[in-house]
């Protein structure tokens, strides 16, 4: 296991943002986790939801006074071949688990324990599948009264029962478990402190920043984009519950009544994820010669300010997942006043509510009916905006966010 660093945050440069209940909760809570020791680990320091909260979450609580470390895991190619196929079958992919699989997974669970020696934390939160196990080896190195917490940020609303009854054995084990919908949890009886929190997004982060649409335009032109056409894009790994095909089918239906429109297709490729290649292919031949089509990675050049650049001046951001444990594109586009149209599954159907803050959608046609009514009433779209990102500013950011894990560490220790 290894630490990772992050950049500094302020929690004073928050204070213009959040209500001063929100202040006095969390001064209160922040105060009485004093002395105590926390730790975050999961499997990635960079390239999707996880790594962008703890990446916030991390500074701005050490700003606040609290004792908190972020490890990750690590593994090789065959660890992330499995714990990929966890991710896949635990949101309803068909396939069995083999003995071979659950071997691997459980051995490098072990080996991350061994890197590590006494490990003086109250408080451990573990997050999604593939570190879950280490509860088995690492709780023998920890405080016997160390807390140890499950946070889990996928879509298990039909889980492949096989990967579900494997990692249950060991989430039974956690002191309490996280998750982000009730609709997730399959069999509550024996989980502990059940809890649910929704993810969050940091508005003061390079990615939330309020960008000027003119200097954001700029940027987005560096891709080949004009800008004086109408965009779509979608922000995503590449990676099947995405739905990039489903994006593509959804651009050409639009395109044949809306001809100027232009459709990027934005995806980090993660150090954890061994399939996204794979379909970053599949989706280069199915967007096929139509150069008006932007297919750009992290390998040309997209970080965080690009990607605020493409949410903040898009006409219409897609989010067209098949599960979604949350989705943070989502509440990163309503934030910005970008109109969003999100697949009526997970999370997305906790931040758009359909017809006000965006629409939801269960297919390509009517994700491109959707599409095309925002393009065409600009109206519309700017009521949309308004009441979005109110949405966010309620319920999705980062300072609420960490409020309810410190209250949860709070309930544990009583
Ligand atoms: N992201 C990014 N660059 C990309 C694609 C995604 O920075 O090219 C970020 C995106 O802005 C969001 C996170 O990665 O903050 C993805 O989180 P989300 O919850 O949407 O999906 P996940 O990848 O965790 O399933």
């Amino acid at each position: 296991m290894e630490l990772v660093k992050t950049e500094a945050k302020k929690y004073e440069d928050y204070l213009a943002i959040i209500d001063t209940g929100t202040k006095a909760q969390l001064d209160y809570f922040v105060n009485k986790m004093q002395g105590k020791r926390i730790a975050m680990v999961n499997a990635t320091s960079y390239g999707g939801g996880v790594a962008e909260i703890l990446h916030s979450m991390v500074p701005l609580g050490k700003d606040m006074g609290l004792d908190m470390d972020w490890w990750v895991i690590k593994g090789a190619n065959e660890f992330y071949n499995v714990t990929k196929a966890f991710h896949n079958r635990l949101q309803g992919e068909e396939g069995h688990l083999s003995s071979e699989d659950k071997k691997i997974y459980l051995k490098y669970n072990e080996l991350n324990a061994t890197t590590v020696e006494a490990w003086d934390y109250d408080f451990i939160l573990i997050h999604d599948p593939q570190p879950a196990a280490l509860v088995e080896y690492l709780a023998p190195k920890t405080r016997q009264n160390a807390k140890w917490v499950w946070r889990c940020h996928i879509d298990t609303s039909t889980p492949n029962p096989e990967y579900w009854n494997f990692l249950y054995n060991y989430i039974k084990k956690y002191d309490a478990c996280i998750f982000t919908m009730e609709e997730f949890v399959q069999e509550k009886e024996k989980l502990r402190n059940l809890t649910f929190i929704t993810p969050s997004i940091d508005p003061l982060s390079t990615k939330n920043l309020e960008m000027d649409l003119d200097e954001a335009k700029q940027v987005i032109a560096r891709f080949g984009v004009d800008i004086h056409r109408p965009l779509i894009t979608q922000i995503s790994r590449f990676d099947p519950w995405k739905d990039p095909l489903g994006v593509i089918d959804t651009y050409k239906i639009v395109k044949k009544e809306y001809p100027s429109v232009q459709l990027a297709l934005v995806g980090s490729m993660a150090s954890d994820d061994p399939e996204g290649w794979d379909y970053l292919y599949r989706t280069l031949r199915r967007a096929g010669e139509d150069y008006d089509i932007k297919v750009v990675t992290n390998f040309n050049g997209v970080s965080n300010r690009e990607v605020n650049a493409f949410q903040t001046a898009s006409d219409v951001i897609l989010q067209k997942s098949l599960r979604e444990g949350f989705g943070l594109t989502v509440s990163e586009a309503l934030w910005k006043g970008t109109p969003v149209v999100g697949g009526n599954v997970g999370g997305i159907k906790y931040q758009i509510i359909d017809g006000v803050t965006g629409y939801l959608v269960d297919t390509v046609e009517e994700c491109a009916d959707k599409v095309l009514r925002i393009l065409r009433n600009p109206t519309l779209a700017r009521e949309m905006m308004e009441a979005g990102k109110e949405r966010v500013r309620e319920h999705f950011l980062i300072t609420t966010h960490l409020l309810n894990y410190v209250k949860l560490l709070d309930r544990l220790e009583e």
